[in-house]
């Protein structure tokens, strides 16, 4: 028997498949989807069984299997195929995109490190009368009690009286070993949670959603910020477990806080397995193979565990669809929803894409029936939304109120005296984004990149947000050394210490990359804020997804133009799911909400959707936009970043790029560029980008396999291809 194992050979997005000779003393373990170690030329690696056979057309004579690395197999059949369905959609080779979806314990890598965690119980050997007979010490006479009720003792318990007894007690054979695998991950304590009765909105969602079980159907749940989703979802997965089935749970990274977790372990009890980054490499293996072994039925994690290897999928959930998080930046460039439909049809289970701004795609996809639409349209107890208003911050600087202006200071002031909650946003991290000098006008700028560097007060460096470049402020200018040097733009570090100064009581709090960058500290902060430690929760983007503080009455949105100006055609869009979705932190439970917005462009469109609450209106709006200018949801779109260090060589393979890109594709695509990108230089490589805008074309796939095969044989210049832009 032959078997073709697929390796993961260091080279440019290729994948080799070779075969290899099964042993006769593996023939009956070995299986498709499990990883074996094989020779390869002086070396050993591992791959993956994609196939057993009798035959191979290698000419060369084949060598042996080693051993197989695991007992079960890594990919099942639901896997292999999604396997393949990510080389198909992204042009990502095969091999990445198994390496993608797989734990990092159990990847075909060279080195394979973690292992299973096995928990050592002990239990007599002989009967109690007899043990205790035997027994002489003290020491040991209270071990053997231990086993009065006849039950498994751990080791650990038994040594926490005496180590040197427990070890005699075994040599003599009074007691026996026995290994157990224990988990490394276990859910907190927690009391069992009952229900809650669902209103009549949330009543009528349940409803609909029960109708489409067994169907492979996507439902969108557009629901207002505290409408009650979550709730929606358990007894959603309720149902679905009463019908023996499973559900996969997928949320942003940053609601994977414990008190998330625990309020399905609340519900669900013990029957859940969590899949995110903040679990070690060890936790996940073991979360990954109680999901395998089936002794769950809810998996609930961040965007990889769309991977997990769930069977009988009832239902799949994607809360907060809109957010970037499930769209991987790196090859392969999968998104979660994407594989949730794909699953779908294989468990002919429905999905549910869950949020109070789904994306224009989604909601269009919804509008024209493809998909089923929701709404959820109130608060939870009808409680209103927060009103929203509008600062204009030109006015504000003319009076001196040049980062928090006089409404924002007064709301936060009565805010803090009633013992309410306020949250700061601002989109941008760091201390200021520019230090120029008043005297010769130099600018500190990434000697890599092509942007200004950013001053962090509390390291006292300047930091490139892009290729992490840093160095130490000088005190004087180093172009004229003049004492000149002048701080502008402002980052949530700044933002800090100017609240700090107006509030020297108010005891305040800063999220973002920088202060959570350590394992545990974002979750810490949120617990804190959660727990009222906190009056001021200052943060970027991180602190409006999801969170549910109760407490919060004032948020406030400082310089609500910095996601407005990004030069990007969905910064509309952008704007409007961060600015709502952060106005939706404010009142959520019995005291009303209010929202702040700082804004030197009061009378923008996207802005006063966000005050008038309207996302309807803003639909229509951008809507038109897209048309006119042939975005999505009216084109699909392709995007191809060419790079090279070399200036000349990227913009002379760009260009062939492109005109090879036109002779191919159909008329009626678009294939705009080549362009530099916003971000012309990163790390000293150039980048340039291309644009394609298509509605149906059948040679875009063969052609871009075809440039990527082209681009292998370039040592100078690299092609990053984005089939879901
Ligand atoms: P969303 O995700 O839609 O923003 P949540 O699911 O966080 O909203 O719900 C907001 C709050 O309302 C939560 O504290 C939740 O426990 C509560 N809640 C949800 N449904 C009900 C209900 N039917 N009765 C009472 N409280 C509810
Ligand atoms: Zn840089």
């Amino acid at each position: 028997m032959i078997a073709s194992i697929l390796l993961e050979i260091k080279a440019k997005n290729v994948d080799k498949t070779f075969d290899y000779l099964i042993p006769e003393t593996l023939k009956s373990t070995i299986k498709v989807g499990m990883r074996v170690l094989v020779p390869f030329g002086p070396q050993s690696l591992e791959g993956y069984i994609l196939k057993i056979k009798d035959q191979t057309d290698a000419e060369i004579e084949l060598k042996e299997i080693i051993k197989n690395i695991d007992e079960e197999v890594v990919l099942n059949e639901e896997l292999l195929e999604i396997g393949k369905f990510i080389q198909d959609n992204t042009l990502a080779s095969l091999s990445s995109a198994y390496s993608t979806m797989l734990p990092t314990a159990l990847k075909a890598r060279k080195k394979t490190q973690i292992s299973k965690k096995y928990e050592t119980y002990l239990s007599l050997n002989i009967s109690l009368d007899q043990a205790y007979l035997i027994c002489k010490k003290e020491s040991q006479k209270q071990i053997i009690e231990l086993f009065e009720s006849g039950i498994l003792i751990s080791k650990k318990d038994a040594q926490s009286i005496s180590v040197s007894s427990t070890k005699t007690l075994i040599q003599k054979g009074i007691l026996k070993e026995e290994k157990e695998e224990t988990y490394r991950y276990q859910i907190k304590e927690y009391i069992k949670d009952e229900k809650k009765k669902l209103n009549e909105e949330q009543e009528n969602a349940l409803n609909k959603i029960k109708e489409s079980f067994q169907n492979s159907k996507t439902i969108v749940l557009k629901g207002v910020t505290g409408s009650g989703k979550t709730e929606v979802y358990m007894q959603a997965i309720e149902e679905v477990l009463d019908l023996g089935l499973s559900a996969l749970v997928l949320v942003p990274e940053i609601s994977l806080t414990p008190q998330f977790i625990l309020n399905f372990a609340r519900r669900f009890g013990s029957n859940i397995a969590v899949l995110h980054s903040g679990l070690s490499d060890g936790e996940k293996y073991d979360e990954w193979r109680k999901i395998e072994k089936q002794e769950v039925s809810i998996v609930i994690g961040a965007r990889s565990a769309i991977f997990a290897p769930l069977k009988n999928i009832g239902l799949i959930i994607i809360d907060e669809c809109h957010s970037d998080s499930y769209k991987q930046e790196n090859r392969p460039k999968y998104h979660a929803i994407d594989i949730a439909l794909f699953r779908s049809k294989y468990h002919n289970c429905p999905v549910i894409l869950g949020s109070a701004t789904p994306t224009l795609e989604i909601l269009a996809r919804a509008k024209k029936g493809l998909y089923e639409l929701i709404s959820l349209n109130y608060r939870v107890n009808k409680k209103p939304l927060p009103s929203v208003t509008i600062v204009d911050m030109a006015e504000e600087i003319k009076h001196h109120h040049p980062i928090i202006s006089e409404l924002l200071e007064k709301k936060i002031e009565e805010c803090l005296e009633k013992q309410e909650q306020v949250m700061i946003l601002l989109n941008r991290r760091g201390h200021s984004t520019t230090i120029n000098c008043s005297s010769c006008g130099f600018t500190y700028k990434c000697p890599h990149c092509d942007i200004t560097l950013t001053f962090h007060k509390s390291t006292k460096n300047l930091r490139c947000h892009y290729c992490g470049y840093t160095k130490f402020l000088d005190s004087n200018c180093p172009n004229c050394q003049e004492d000149a040097l002048n701080y502008y733009g402002l980052g949530t570090e700044k933002l800090e210490s100017t609240i700090k100064e107006k509030f020297p009581l108010a005891r305040i709090i800063r999220m973002d990359t920088d202060t959570t960058n350590k394992k545990g500290a974002l979750e810490k902060i949120v617990e804190d804020y959660r727990e009222n430690k906190y009056d001021i929760l200052i943060g970027t983007q991180m602190i409006s997804k999801g969170l549910d503080f109760p407490k919060v009455t004032l948020v406030g949105i400082v310089s609500a133009d910095i996601t407005l100006n990004i030069p990007d055609f969905r910064s509309g869009e952008k704007t409007f799911a961060l600015l709502y979705q952060a106005s939706g932190r404010a009142g959520r439970s019995n005291l009303p909400g209010s929202v702040i917005i700082e804004t030197f462009n009061p009378d923008n469109h996207v802005l006063n959707c966000v005050k008038d609450q309207d996302f309807e209106k803003f639909y229509e709006y951008e809507m038109n936009i897209r048309k006119t200018l042939k975005y999505p949801p009216f084109y699909f779109l392709a995007h191809l970043t060419i790079k090279s260090k070399e200036y000349e060589c990227a913009s002379k393979e760009a260009t062939k790029t492109a005109n090879f890109l036109k002779r191919k594709l159909n008329k009626n695509t678009i294939v705009l560029g080549p362009t530099t990108a916003n971000m012309f230089r990163v790390n000293n490589i150039y980048h340039f980008e291309i644009m394609i805008k298509y509605r149906f074309d059948d040679s875009l796939k063969p052609a871009l396999k075809e440039l990527d095969k082209l681009f292998l044989l370039n040592k100078k210049v690299d092609i990053d291809i984005d089939m879901s832009y």
